[in-house]
């Protein structure tokens, strides 16, 4: 078996190699500037991770390209109001908790007069997001990506008109890409004022701690956002329509023990309820709620409201219309394996197309879409593209779910190592969470990992390389591991999976 696996693992290892060296020669049109009124080869409209990224390729690669954004800084939803200050406010307020509930005191370390400055927190996440906002504008000096300032509307297959500050400018183009990503959902019914009812952004810059606030959704950004107004000494209330918390794509066992642990850490979970309408008094918001199954219906009240229920792809003004993209019913932009829309000349990535709307996954499309124009392989697996929820303790996945092998019919095998039996975790006293292994039952290949407990965010990436190139659990089981690292943990959940046990468990 052992030698199998190794040779399958290999050749795959082999055949990705061969297949990047067969890429064609794509820099040989050489780096140019743009001259305003000539023709370009890219209009990139957009520049979230997914276009910035996209920009910087093609100008790599020789393309001269143009960026359009219509906010004042690039970077999109992810550096402006989505993965940057959310991450600088989970870090800021975990540090917050850590000093405030004791856990410091508990290490033999006591910090007097524990306070929270809701200010200058917010400074912080404000100057980290400038700094990587501008880091964008740099880079593209540097590549030479022209970037204009302006609303950018397709006005033929080989047309871009922005509006400007000072007016209109036509950029006449090769291609174009469509990279306008996304916006928060609207709760019907419910007017968001980003005061005390707010979306994600609203919740990204609350001057105070409310002593009450209730989610709408007890998804990815809800729970993250939740997380940090608990820390920070909020009564966070999260209701929710299913009767599990995470989002989708969540393995359900991590789905319950992470419920277990924010409860634990104080946030309170309605499951299996709906939100029906809300009433803003001004001084406190009344949240009019029902049992899915039940239908009892109660009523609670907060200080603060959060609609965290999705966000939907944003191509508002884009003018699609005028050369004959129709959205599909969920108002995404149809493309096919090459990311190209209806029209050859035209291609989108990003949330405003299918799949899950997450920076890495846009980044991810916009690189390759941009090799494939030159002629280069289009290649996503996005059963390998990871999810994390970065809260105390972290949540992240790849792959295959257990309910996934299921309902494929999917013979597997699990291999489970918790937390509290690894060295670092446990010297750390950071140990709740596990992580688990779930492997295909006669080749060993892994299918899926899915993990909760500190810093899983950084390991699921070990796990996903590991998936990408076809490995099975005993290969990973067999790499040497730095000791002691909560890494050791994914080695002894493979070893599980491979073994049917592990070694310090
Ligand atoms: C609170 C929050 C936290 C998040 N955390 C994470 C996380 O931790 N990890 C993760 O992977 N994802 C996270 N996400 C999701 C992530 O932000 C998105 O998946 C990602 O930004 C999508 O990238 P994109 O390039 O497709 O679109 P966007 O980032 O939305 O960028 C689109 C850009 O296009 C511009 N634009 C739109 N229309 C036009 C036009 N007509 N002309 C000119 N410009 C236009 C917009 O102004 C914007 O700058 C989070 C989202 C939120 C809201």
């Amino acid at each position: 078996m052992q030698c199998n696996i190794r040779n399958i693992v290999s050749l795959a290892t082999k055949t990705n190699l061969v297949l990047r060296n067969h890429r064609p020669a794509l820099s040989v049109l050489g780096r140019r500037n743009y001259t305003s009124g000539e023709e370009v080869d890219l209009v990139v409209i957009g520049s979230g991770p997914g276009g910035y990224v996209a920009a910087i390729k093609a100008a790599q690669l020789g393309m001269k390209t143009v960026c359009i954004e219509k906010n004042d800084t690039c970077g999109g939803t992810c550096l402006n109001v989505g993965c940057i200050p959310s991450k600088s406010l989970l870090n800021n307020s975990h540090y917050y908790h850590m000093a405030h509930s004791g856990d410091l005191a508990n290490r033999g370390i006591f910090v007097e007069n524990v306070r929270a400055d809701i200010g200058k927190m917010m400074d912080a996440k404000s100057k980290s997001v400038k700094a990587l906002t501008g880091g964008i504008a740099q880079l593209f000096k540097k590549n030479k990506v022209h970037l204009i300032k302006g609303y950018g509307s397709i006005t033929s297959p080989n047309e871009v008109t922005a509006k400007t500050e000072s007016g209109e400018e036509v950029v006449k183009t090769k291609r174009i890409m469509i990279a306008t990503g996304s916006e928060v959902t609207p709760f019907p019914g419910i007017e968001i004022n980003e005061q005390n009812v707010v979306s994600s952004t609203g919740a990204l810059s609350l001057e105070k701690v409310p002593e009450k606030m209730i989610l709408i959704g007890a998804g990815v950004i809800g729970l993250e956002l939740g997380s940090v107004w608990s820390r920070l000494g909020s009564k966070v209330t999260a209701v929710e329509f299913l009767e599990t918390i995470g989002g989708v794509g969540i393995d359900g066992e991590v789905s319950k023990t992470f419920q277990k642990v924010l409860t634990k850490q104080g946030i309170e979970f309605k499951l299996g309820h709906k939100v029906t309408g809300a009433t803003n008094t001004g001084s406190s918001v009344k949240v009019a709620v029902e049992g899915v199954k039940s239908g009892n219906k109660e009523e609670l009240d907060c200080d603060v409201l959060l609609v965290s229920v999705g966000r939907r792809p944003y191509t508002e003004g884009l003018g699609l219309e005028n050369v004959g993209i129709v959205k599909d019913d969920r108002g995404r932009v149809p493309v096919n394996g090459q990311f190209q829309t209806i029209v050859p000349s035209i291609y989108a990535i990003g949330d405003c197309i299918h799949g899950p709307m997450l920076a890495h996954k846009a980044e991810d499309e916009g690189i390759v879409c941009v090799e494939g124009m030159l002629g280069g392989p289009v290649h996503i697996d996005y059963n390998c593209v990871p999810s994390v929820i970065y809260t105390h303790p972290e949540v992240a996945w790849v792959g295959k779910t257990e309910e996934d092998l299921k309902k494929e019919g999917v013979e597997y095998k699990i291999g489970k190592f918790p937390f509290m039996a690894n060295s670092r975790a446990k010297v750390n006293d950071d140990t709740d969470g596990f992580i688990k292994v779930l492997a295909d039952k006669s080749t060993d290949r892994i299918l899926g990992t899915h993990m909760i407990g500190p810093g899983v965010g950084e390991l699921i990436n070990e796990a996903t390389l590991a998936m990408e190139y076809g490995a099975a659990a005993e290969d990973v089981a067999r790499v040497c591991h730095a000791h002691p690292t909560c890494s050791e943990a994914l080695r002894e959940a493979n070893l599980s999976a491979a073994f049917g046990k592990p070694i310090n468990f």
